[in-house]
């Protein structure tokens, strides 16, 4: 029972893993993601329901488009296989339940939100208020719902508080480099231009508030913490000059928050010891 309830789970998560493949492909081109139906981007020709299989379709295809042989990316199949494996983590640690589903349905959001900022530096709407959504109503009582809102609420709030410190003291220590930087948006001078120098993007905030509702309060700022430590490689080889250098966030802090999720009690347990 417990096997094949782990693998149905599995395959659950490979198949909403598939539907990801699909919504990273075409919300950032402003396309459906219920029609068309699935096409190779290739040669345009349609798949039939066998081509579509999660996993076993790119394996039985070795990889290539059943019409034109054209390579298909081994994304695909590493999207499904993380989503399946996410699907099955999140079933060991809360067993099957609504709360079990909503959190799933949150992670999977995040590690679409992830690949998306990873490839075309951008965050849609749509999605990360989905994950927001979801991770607020996931709760397995009123009063969590509460809490879970608060929390929520507290951690859009720290977020964009810190991207005002962030921005300023980018736009003082490059100001000093390039003496013509424009400020930050928010900043009331109407005869400059649009602002260039803005730590963080807004669609940060909401990933915040996702945190906050999954992770509360303790916990919430480990995986902050965690997300920096993460991205610091990464933030130290960027080049800050160069805006479409800019290192994607979301991946780091969807990432920290994972990892924390998973291993809360341990987490938890830690920090307590630091301020014990
Ligand atoms: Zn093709």
């Amino acid at each position: 029972m417990f096997w094949t309830l782990l693998f149905l789970v599995f395959l659950f998560g490979a198949l909403v893993g598939s539907f990801l493949n699909v919504v990273i492909y075409r919300i950032p081109r402003g396309e459906s993601v219920v029609f068309p139906a699935s096409h190779c981007p290739h040669c345009g020709t349609n798949l039939k329901p066998w081509h579509n299989v999660p996993l076993f379709s790119w394996l039985f295809l070795r990889g290539r488009c059943a019409f034109c042989k054209a390579p298909i990316s081994t994304q695909y199949p590493i999207i499904e296989l993380l989503s399946a494996a996410m699907a099955a983590a999140l079933y060991l640690k809360l067993g099957l339940s609504a709360a079990m589903v909503g959190t799933t349905g949150v992670f999977l959001t995040l590690l679409a939100l992830s690949v998306i900022d990873f490839y075309y530096k951008m965050v849609p709407d749509s999605l990360n208020l989905f994950a927001l959504t979801l991770a607020v109503v996931s709760a397995w009582s009123p009063q969590m719902l509460v809490e879970n809102l608060k929390n929520a609420l507290l951690f859009a709030g720290g977020f964009a508080l810190l991207r005002f410190y962030v921005s300023y003291y980018l736009y003082v220590k490059l100001k000093r480099m390039s003496p013509n930087l424009k400020q930050a948006s928010w900043v009331k001078n109407y005869n400059t231009l649009p602002a260039v120098i803005e730590a963080m993007g807004e669609g940060d905030i909401m990933i915040g508030a996702t945190m906050g509702a999954l992770l509360g309060i303790e916990l919430g700022l480990a995986a902050v913490f965690l997300s920096a430590l993460l991205a610091l490689p990464a933030m130290l080889l960027r080049n800050e000059t160069d805006a479409s250098k800019q290192v994607p966030f979301i991946p780091f802090l969807a990432t920290a928050t994972w990892i924390v999720y998973l291993f809360d009690t341990p987490i938890a347990r830690f920090v307590d010891a630091l301020y014990a």
